[in-house]
């Protein structure tokens, strides 16, 4: 395995449409498993294809309490359920943080390594996971879907080196 580069905001690719896969490309599962590694080695839960330079359709996800991540090839909502509040943070912009609105349960139909359908009812943080990466693949960063300006920070350590949030203009972040 071999961790891949990570692409950041202001990258283009992050604000690109991920291409369906209608044949699984002979360089899976051995891409998909880089994946996972570059996803553990920045300490993410999940990752979309996007953000390591590739157009191809296809995130994984593995929460903290996972011992095995999971593939998503072309993954799409199919079904959403009440409304959210929730604080995220993107391995593509690393040291901020901001609040979206996120659908509080979710339906995602997608496709397997192994070529089938599967379909996943979730909540919770592996909700928010799926409409994080989701979104990824269809060109959208959380940070366009803030409940507000305001709601965007910095995390800046003090002396002691104890986080704190700073609320910060969301343009300057990208600058
Ligand atoms: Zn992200």
């Amino acid at each position: 395995m071999a961790l891949l580069q990570m692409r950041f905001l202001p990258d283009p690719i992050l604000r690109t449409q991920a291409k369906k896969i209608s044949k699984i490309p002979s360089a899976f599962p051995k891409f998909t498993d880089d994946m996972v590694e570059t996803m553990i080695h920045e300490h993410g839960v999940g990752l979309a294809a996007n953000q390591i330079g590739s157009l191809e359709k296809v995130c994984v996800i593995q929460l903290p309490d996972w011992e095995e991540a999971i593939v998503l090839i072309n993954p799409e909502i199919t079904d959403r359920e009440g409304e959210v509040e929730l604080e995220e943070g993107c391995l593509s912009l690393p040291g901020y943080r901001g609040v979206t609105l996120r659908s509080e349960k979710v339906r995602v139909k997608a496709m397997g390594l192994d070529g089938k359908t599967m379909k996943i009812q979730a909540e919770g943080l592996f909700s928010q996971a799926l409409q994080h990466e989701t979104d990824h693949l269809n060109g959208i960063v959380y940070i366009d879907q803030l409940v507000s300006k305001d709601e965007f920070y910095k995390i800046e350590f003090d002396d002691e080196g104890n986080a704190e949030y700073v609320q910060v203009n969301q343009d300057s972040a990208l600058s």
